[in-house]
């Protein structure tokens, strides 16, 4: 048919296949690095890691391990202030981000580093080069050095590469504002700062900047954020984020156009920066910058999909079974660019199952990674953990009268010192979302101090089947905040 002839025709300009491997992973993130890891290290296949940018993919590089560092950066912050009121005189506080983004700099470097010794010592090869299908089973590989193109094969190939901030190219001006991508090069922070979108993203760094003093205003389309959580969560946080200091321009209609004002300035310091943002109701503001952070793409671009009669799905994602199967036989995917739970630890594991199914022993053949239950922890300024069905999702699978929802808010002992005002803005609320008549726990949603380190372990319960019952007969430890999802009534 057409693709062969495409292909007879194309490869005759090519280079030769000069090197043979029973696997390629395209995309040295998470994903890839898992499912490689598992098939050479574990069950010695020949594998090959491509990978055009720097090792580790979005997580390490400008995704979870900078945003925790900054997190935690922010959270000392919070702490100092915090200090006041149990009686230390903490006096004028200055901090260096600059010094700050210096060290975490080179802990990124450091952690690149070890994806790399760990492929090595596991006989992955890593081929730092672009990837083109040129059938189900060949890759032209163009060497990131600029040395000749050649050709590869192997007869299990699996695309991992991930997914690149949206950025919206139909309003005007939208390339003056950022993603989280470069947020990751702020040296110096900027005084006023804009964040559009609604997600993990704009609320874990529109978090971040407030807390370390910049004017963070947060433009929300809908009334809530996080607006895919159990709406407790939803709705405590958005006001919380407000009582913070956040800007959050709930029901915001959208940016008309984005002005640069001062074009000169230095595109390294956010502070000399000057964006008009105007928006589609005529209102402007004008802030150092604006980060754009309304989800992620698929990363599909010149991997030559066209080349092969691989099935996408309507956005764009790769479409996969629940064995990380494509359309093509012999070709996988897994992580962001399927657009299943778009999270590090989720392609991690797909990745090794992927590996268990193709190369591990007999009883691995049928692996896969099973998606229900995926605990996850959004770091915003207090956290959210979540696991499982959200009340109106429960609503919907079982019925109104299956479902029975337990809830507690509080306030954690760690603001028993604060002033009454000051201890009402900082609470902590929990939801279980369970079904009868045994009052399994089908969700659950806590908000607060503390919650990202307690989500593991209550998710491990949740994921084991847990009912009311047994979250009861487990005894409190006191004092913590914790204790109350085992004393709810
Ligand atoms: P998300 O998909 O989480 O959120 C983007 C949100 O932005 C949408 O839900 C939508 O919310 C809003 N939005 C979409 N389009 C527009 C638009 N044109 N204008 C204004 N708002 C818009 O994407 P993120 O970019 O935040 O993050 C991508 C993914 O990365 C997350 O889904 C998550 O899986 C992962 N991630 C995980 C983290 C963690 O585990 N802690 C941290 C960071 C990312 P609405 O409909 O309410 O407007």
């Amino acid at each position: 048919g057409g693709l062969s002839r495409h292909l007879s025709s194309s490869s005759s300009k090519m280079a030769p296949v000069t090197k043979q491997y029973d696997y390629i992973v395209i995309g040295g993130g998470s994903g890839g690095s898992g499912a490689a890891r598992r098939a050479s290290g574990w069950y010695g296949a020949k594998t090959a890691i491509i990978d055009a940018g720097i090792s580790g993919g979005c997580c390490v590089n400008v995704g979870c391990v900078p945003k925790k560092m900054t997190w935690n950066f922010a959270s000392i912050n919070e702490a100092i202030k915090a200090g006041k009121h149990y009686g230390y005189t903490t006096g004028e506080v200055s901090f260096d981000f600059k010094s700050f983004v210096e060290k975490r700099d080179a802990r990124i470097k450091v952690l690149n580093g070890a994806y790399e010794s760990n492929w090595a010592k596991e006989g992955i090869e890593l081929i730092h080069a672009t990837a083109t299908f040129v059938s189900a089973h060949e890759l032209e590989i163009k060497p990131k050095d600029g040395s000749e193109a050649y050709r590869i094969t192997a007869p299990h190939i699996t695309i991992a590469t991930g997914s690149f901030p949206t950025k919206p190219e139909k309003i005007p001006g939208s390339q003056y504002g950022i993603t989280s991508d470069e947020y990751f090069l702020i040296k110096h922070l900027p005084k006023k700062m804009v964040f559009v979108g609604a997600g993990y993203i704009a609320v874990e760094l529109a978090g971040v900047m407030n807390a370390i003093g910049v004017e963070t205003h947060l433009f929300i389309r809908g009334n809530t954020f996080l607006r895919k959580f159990d709406p407790m969560i939803q709705e405590t946080l958005t006001k919380h984020y407000e009582e913070a200091g956040v800007i959050v321009h709930r029901n915001h209609p959208g940016i008309k156009e984005v002005i640069q004002l001062n074009p000169g300035a230095d595109e390294s310091d956010p502070r000399e920066k000057q964006l008009k943002i105007i928006s589609n109701d005529g209102s402007e503001i004008v802030a150092n910058e604006l980060l754009w952070a309304i989800g992620r793409s698929p990363e599909t671009r010149g991997l030559g999909l066209e080349n092969l009669d691989i099935k996408l799905q309507k956005n764009g994602h790769i479409a996969v079974d629940k064995y990380q199967n494509s359309s093509v036989e012999g070709v996988y995917a897994l992580g962001d660019v399927t657009g299943q739970a778009e999270l590090t630890p989720v392609a991690i594991a797909a990745g090794r199952q992927l590996g268990n199914r193709l190369f591990g022993p007999p009883e691995l053949k049928e692996s896969f990674l099973n998606y229900d239950l995926i605990p996850s922890v959004v770091f915003s300024h207090p956290e959210v953990g979540t696991t499982g069905l959200t009340e109106p999702q429960a609503i919907e699978k079982y019925g109104k009268d299956k479902v029975k929802v337990y809830n507690t808010k509080f306030s954690a002992m760690y603001y028993d010192v604060f002033p009454p005002e000051e201890k009402k803005k900082n609470p902590t609320q929990f939801k279980l979302v369970t079904i009868l008549p045994d009052e399994k726990i089908v969700g659950l949603h806590i908000l607060g101090d503390g919650v990202g380190e307690m989500t593991q372990g209550f998710g491990v319960a949740v994921k084991m089947g847990a009912t009311k019952k047994d979250f009861d007969s487990t005894v409190a430890i006191h004092p913590t905040s914790a204790e109350e999802l085992v004393t709810l009534r």
